[in-house]
């Protein structure tokens, strides 16, 4: 159920069935230049599609200009109440525009869209939770699934009026339950691109299950074009955890880590072989499963079955590749081992 109508922001499209694109949004100063260009650098070779930065003065807004020049990433200017900072971002070569229409003025908002067919960029409406117009709030009893519909359709009224349709929609909640029925409602209702995220999800824990509960059953639905796992962490962490859904919903071929919870079977210190495995993989984008398993029981299973593992045995393991057994290996030379075959591959 990919959206019907496909945008583009900067170099990517978004929609349509393009891949689902990863993003991400900069906790720097946006107007530290340097600051921002390093951790969008960071982003970057983590995979990172689009970047998001807020833009709540106009020196952020001019800074787009310096940071557009030295990086190539999409760049969306994130935007609340000030019509003025919207038309100079986009002055300044944002890429979109992420504004809530419903509270700025219908004329500025007029000048918002008409800038942006002008250099055709897309806008994106984002519905969130905990900003819903009292009305709505009332109509509906709180925060629920068709509130956030409704209100993520009077957004796009006002810019249709404007004559604007360059538009994609998020409707972020920090429930999950509400958040998914209101992505489920609006993919049936709409032909707008969909942007998927939880709205304060928590911190790395509970944001990274949060999120994939919560986009991970919209992807499955098939529903999603572009996402954000919102983490009060890092952006650093967010974009590993992106493609982790991705990969777990099997949209993205990604490295694919299976390793045992280990048991009493365990003769090597394989908890930390797996952490150590994992992040060392960290931002390598090639479809590989790598197994790590603790012993003779389900390991050699697993690790045939994967492109590379490992089984344990007592103080050493065995490493296959393709299904074959390569060597026995110590087990302190496992991760050097399975590094080394991986580079290979
Ligand atoms: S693979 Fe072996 S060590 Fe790992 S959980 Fe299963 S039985 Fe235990």
């Amino acid at each position: 159920m990919a959206s019907l109508k496909k945008i583009r922001v900067g170099n990517i499209f978004i929609g349509g069935g393009e891949r689902i694109a990863v993003q991400s949004m900069l906790n720097t100063k946006t107007a530290d230049v340097k600051a921002s260009v390093m951790q969008i650098c960071r982003l970057k070779e983590l995979g990172c599609d689009i970047v998001r930065a807020a833009v709540p003065d106009l020196e952020a807004a001019e800074a787009i200009r310096e940071i557009k020049r030295l990086v190539d990433v999409p760049f969306v200017a994130d935007i609340h109440f000030d019509y003025r900072l919207a038309l100079a971002a986009i002055e300044a070569g944002a890429d979109k525009i992420r504004i809530n229409p419903g509270n700025m003025p219908k004329d500025k908002v007029a000048l918002i869209a008409a800038k942006c067919k002008e250099r055709e960029i897309p806008i994106r409406v984002g519905v969130n939770g905990g900003s819903l117009s009292r009305e709505l709030h009332k109509k509906y009893g709180g925060v629920t699934a068709e509130a956030m519909v409704e209100s993520a359709f009077e957004n796009i009224k006002i810019l249709n009026d404007c004559d604007f349709d360059d538009i994609c929609i998020s409707l972020k909640a920090s429930s999950v339950p509400i958040n998914v029925a209101a992505y489920r409602l609006m993919a049936k209702r709409s032909p707008y691109p969909l942007h998927l995220g939880v709205t304060e999800a928590g911190t790395e824990r509970q944001g990274i299950i949060k999120s994939a509960v919560g986009i991970g059953s919209l992807l499955l639905d098939g529903i999603g074009d572009t996402l954000r796992v919102s983490l009060t962490a890092e952006p650093e962490k967010e974009v590993p955890a992106a493609y982790g859904i991705l990969s777990a919903a099997g949209i993205h071929k990604g490295i694919e880590i299976v390793s045992c919870p280990t048991c009493g079977r365990t003769r090597i210190d394989l908890i930390s072989i797996a952490k150590e495995v994992e992040e060392r993989l960290t931002g390598i984008d090639k479809p590989l499963k790598v197994a790590v398993m603790g012993c003779a029981v389900n390991g050699p299973g697993e690790a045939r079955d994967a492109d590379i593992g490992i089984a344990g045995g007592d103080g050493d393991a065995l490493l296959f590749k393709k299904g074959e057994i390569v060597r026995k290996v110590k087990e302190d030379e496992i991760i050097s081992a399975l590094l080394s075959e991986i580079e290979k591959m």
